[in-house]
């Protein structure tokens, strides 16, 4: 299938939000210098100290959210044969959004948008899994930061993990709109998208 200019997947965006942890261990640099080496293309950022309305509408733009954070965090408790943060997945989704209200309103955090072919999964598979304990190596979350689920729950803390990424394009959009306003967004062009999405290759050779 031939796209159309407008509908191209160069223009999927995601949001990314360093968090209060990823601030104060300095590493603004270090992470936005792994989003920016894969060709996306940064089109906001803004620090900003969020308000703890901002955060609990960014984490119910998807109705979803809190059942599914709750069954999540119950199956990792179970397979690692510890107590869940709550039996009732509801009630550990409104437990979590509570301390992620405390987490993220903090200290300062820099949020991000990015721009690119497969941005959403692209900056997802940088970032890492939720938990650091066992994300994979080479990734942000799996490089530098040692939290995991049992000790954060315990401690009755949010995870540390020092990123938020959207997971899905939708989720994407919405957040992105929760966010920034849209001149705040920038439309411009970089001059490696040519090497990046230009068919013909033309341009190269003198
Ligand atoms: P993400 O998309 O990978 O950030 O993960 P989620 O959307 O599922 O959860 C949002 C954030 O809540 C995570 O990044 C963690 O900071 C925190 N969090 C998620 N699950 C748990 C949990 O089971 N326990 C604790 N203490 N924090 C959690
Ligand atoms: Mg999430």
């Amino acid at each position: 299938m031939i796209h159309t200019e407008k509908q191209h997947p160069k223009f999927e965006r995601t949001l990314i939000i360093i968090k209060p942890d990823g601030i104060q261990r300095g590493l603004i640099g270090e992470i936005t210098k792994r989003y920016e080496r894969t060709g996306l293309k940064l089109i906001a950022m803004k620090m900003m100290l969020p308000t703890s309305d901002l955060v609990e509408k960014h984490y119910t733009i998807d109705p979803e959210w809190k059942r599914l954070v709750g069954e999540k965090t119950i199956k990792s408790a179970q397979a690692k044969g510890h107590a869940p943060i709550h039996e009732d997945p509801a009630i550990a989704g409104d437990m979590i959004l509570d301390i992620l209200k405390k987490y993220l309103t903090s200290g300062p955090v820099v949020a991000m948008v990015w721009q690119g072919m497969h941005a959403v999964e692209i900056v997802r598979k940088i970032t890492g899994s939720t938990e650091p304990l066992s994300s994979g190596v080479g990734t942000i979350r799996g490089d530098f930061v040692i939290d995991s689920y049992k000790t954060s729950n315990d401690d009755g803390r949010a995870v540390r993990n020092l990123v938020h990424a959207s997971s899905s394009v939708k989720d994407a959009e919405d957040e992105i709109n929760h966010w920034f306003k849209q001149e705040e967004v920038f439309k411009y062009a970089l001059v490696q998208e040519k090497i990046l999405y230009d068919v013909n290759l033309d341009g190269i050779m003198e």
